[in-house]
Order: structure tokens, then C-alpha cells, then sequence
């Protein structure tokens, strides 16, 4: 298995787990407050922020699914736009990128 692919599979995990966090939040909301939360940060943002954050790791964890199956392929750090290689510095800052730099300006 090659670092990369181990590199996504733990984001995805950390992202699942988020996700089950902001959903957790988001059920407490029209109850108690819950004394086990008290020392997360979550407690202290409100449902709107949650919400926006749990949208954009439903996001993220939606493209770093999509990298994942592209690394299985053998093709995680080619271009899915143009065929070109991903220079590994862009890899390494954004691990589940699929489009170089080029075409994810584009
Ligand atoms: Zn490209």
C-alpha cells in the first residue's frame, strides 16, 4: 500500500468520525445540553457553523473517496483533466487532490 493511499484512508477516517461528531451536535441541539461536550470546541460554535463545517467534510470526504479509488487505479497522482502528472509538493499539501495545479485553477 503506498503512503499516499494510507494517507487518504486515515483522512477519510478522521472525516467519518467528524461528521459523526457534527451529527451528534446537531441532534443535541433541541436538547439538554450535553456535560460530556463541555471540553470540545463544538460546544462553543452554533448550529450554523456546524452545519456549514459538516457540509464541507461531507465535501472533502466525498473528493478524498473519489482520490482513493483513483490511487487503487494506479492513477492518484495523474491529472484527471490532463493527464499530467501532480507534482508531489501539491500531493503533499493537498492529499486528495485529483486535478493539478493548473487544471484545479482553471
Ligand atoms: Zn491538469
Amino acid at each position: 500500500m503506498s503512503d499516499r493511499q494510507e494517507q487518504l484512508e486515515r483522512l477519510r477516517d478522521e472525516l467519518k468520525e467528524r461528521l459523526e461528531r457534527y451529527r451528534a451536535h446537531r441532534q443535541r441541539a433541541d436538547g439538554a445540553v450535553d456535560k460530556d461536550m463541555e471540553d470540545q470546541p463544538l460546544q462553543t460554535r452554533d448550529d450554523e457553523v456546524v452545519a456549514s463545517l459538516e457540509a464541507e467534510a461531507e465535501e472533502e470526504l466525498s473528493q478524498v473517496r473519489h482520490a482513493l479509488a483513483r490511487t487503487r487505479e494506479g492513477q492518484g497522482d495523474i491529472c484527471e483533466r490532463c493527464g499530467e502528472v501532480i507534482d508531489a509538493g501539491r500531493l503533499g499539501a493537498v492529499p486528495y487532490a485529483t486535478l493539478c495545479r493548473d487544471c484545479s485553477a482553471a
